[in-house]
């Protein structure tokens, strides 16, 4: 998995020597610039080492606002980038120019956030300016650290204090090594239990043909490709639902509890009965949870001979995914798989399509890549509405497990359904994301505005 740097990010009004500072501080020490061949946006994102650690610069004066865009504005994007990104904030201020009211606008965004901001006064090129700088803390959000990115005065001071409150990995990053759960979730009688049997090759749990016998929920824990995975089972139905809706109860309530506790869902599914309301709404269980997801079709070898369960695609399983795709277009991401507990066939191939989900489930795309790639989707096919056109400023991912975007544009309203569609399609065509739901918000200045939309 790739290593994910802690982010820094610089805001400050216009002219405060937001552009200077980045320089300085990336300035010697670079190690890398992110070249973004296309767009204007060099001074935005940058790589620093300092003391041995290692961070991401991103310096809010590089996002391309346009003349129109109003500076309140333009400072509530920059504040919106930075409570999204930042490990730390620097807040940019003019010793020179004194506080001003967008000092106070911007330090308004700032308030009761959990993101330690550092009140950092430049263009204090002398000892008297450093006087000045004491202003800075009537803004209440923070120490103040006089600089000057013109001559460097207290740059290293502060890149001692910055590397100082760094964490040492971004909190949803996951060690190498960890094991993955998987919930093996489905309707009664799918063959939930012999998967879990196959896969582990002992008869470890009582399989029977009635459906909801007593049986609880176990985990399983079993390698393949060298990683660690723990099975979920669901099999366990309490108790023998007399009237249909205890019995679905039990199962909905199960899975659900299952997936909670699990990075994957594997639907199993009965091949040979083909696909029932009952896995529907399963599958929408799974698909609202918003886990990584494969399925599995078992008993396939009542359909076809199993003999190794070749990959190749025969013309009933081309229908069944045609069924599958069709009636629940939500779950288009998921792969599927066809396997028979039975027979011990098909399992590998699964538990490898697991894996890659879980992969994608954790995918992490630097900030860098992302705005080229979106900053070029939007320049191949602009979006407008009523005279007014779609302006996306920057776009960062926030989440992991599963991956979730923000685009910080001009308007919400203009971040219609359709182009939220185009940007998933460019995102899930650029980067390895097949198994796992993406997410993307679209953001705002107006916090009440924002859409949260699950794909
Ligand atoms: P930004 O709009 O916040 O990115 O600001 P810039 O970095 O473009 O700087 C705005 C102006 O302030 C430029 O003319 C800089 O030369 C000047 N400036 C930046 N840093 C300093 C400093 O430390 N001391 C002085 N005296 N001027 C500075
Ligand atoms: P669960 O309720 O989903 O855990 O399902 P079970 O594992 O208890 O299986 C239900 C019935 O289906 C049992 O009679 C199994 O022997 C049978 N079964 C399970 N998997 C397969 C399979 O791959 N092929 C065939 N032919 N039968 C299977």
């Amino acid at each position: 998995m790739a290593v994910h740097l802690p982010v820094v990010v610089i805001v400050g009004r216009p002219n405060v020597g937001k552009s200077t500072l980045f320089n300085r501080l990336v300035g010697k020490r670079i190690a890398v610039v992110e070249d973004t061949p296309g767009i204007t946006r060099d001074r935005l994102y940058a790589m620093v080492e300092w003391q041995g650690k290692r961070f991401h610069l991103v310096d809010t004066g590089g996002i391309v606002f346009q003349d129109e865009d109003p500076l309140a504005e333009q400072i509530r994007i920059q504040a919106g980038v930075a409570l999204a990104e930042a490990d730390v904030i620097l807040f940019l201020a003019d010793a020179k120019a004194g506080l001003s009211a967008d000092d106070w606008e911007l330090a308004q965004q700032f308030r009761g956030s959990k993101v330690p901001v550092l009140v950092v006064v430049n263009k204090a090129d002398n000892a008297d300016r450093d006087a000045l700088a004491n202003e800075f803390y009537a803004l209440g959000i923070g120490d103040v650290y006089p600089v000057s990115g013109l001559q460097g005065r207290g740059v290293a001071d502060l890149l001692d204090v910055v590397v100082e409150m760094l964490p040492e990995v971004k909190k949803d990053d996951i060690p190498e090594k960890e094991e993955i759960r998987v919930a093996i979730i489905g309707r009664p009688n799918v063959g939930k239990s012999s998967m879990v049997n196959a896969f582990t090759g002992e008869q470890r749990m009582i399989v029977s043909n009635i459906a909801g016998t007593t049986r609880d929920s176990i985990d399983t824990v079993i390698e393949h490709a060298g990683e660690t995975f723990r099975l979920i089972d669901t099999a366990g139905i309490r108790r023998r639902g007399k009237i249909q809706g205890t019995v679905e109860y039990y199962m909905v309530n199960r899975a659900q509890k299952a997936i909670e506790r699990a990075d994957c869902a594997m639907i199993v599914v009965d091949g040979n009965e083909g696909l029932t309301d009952g896995d529907k709404r399963i599958m929408k269980i799974a698909h609202d949870a918003g886990k990584a997801c494969v399925f599995a079709i078992n008993k396939w070898d009542i359909k076809e001979p199993p003999d190794g369960m070749p990959r190749k695609m025969s013309i009933l399983k081309k229908d069944m995914i045609k069924v599958i795709r069709d009636e629940i277009p939500e779950l288009l991401y998921a792969k599927i798989a066809f396997t028979s507990a039975k027979e011990s066939a098909g399992l590998e191939p699964v538990l490898d399509e697991v894996l890659r989900a879980q992969e994608a489930y954790s995918f992490r795309v630097s900030t860098g890549q992302l705005n080229r790639l979106i900053g070029e989707a939007v320049f191949a096919r602009p979006y407008s509405s009523k005279g007014r056109v779609l302006k996306i400023y920057y776009a960062t991912q926030v989440q992991t497990r599963p991956p979730t975007f923000v685009m910080f544009c001009n308007d919400v309203e203009l971040f219609h359904f359709s182009y939220e569609r185009y940007l998933l399609n460019k995102i899930r065509e650029a980067f390895p994301l097949e198994g796992t739901p993406v997410r993307i918000w679209a953001r705002a200045s107006h916090k009440d505005k924002d859409k949260d939309k699950k794909q």
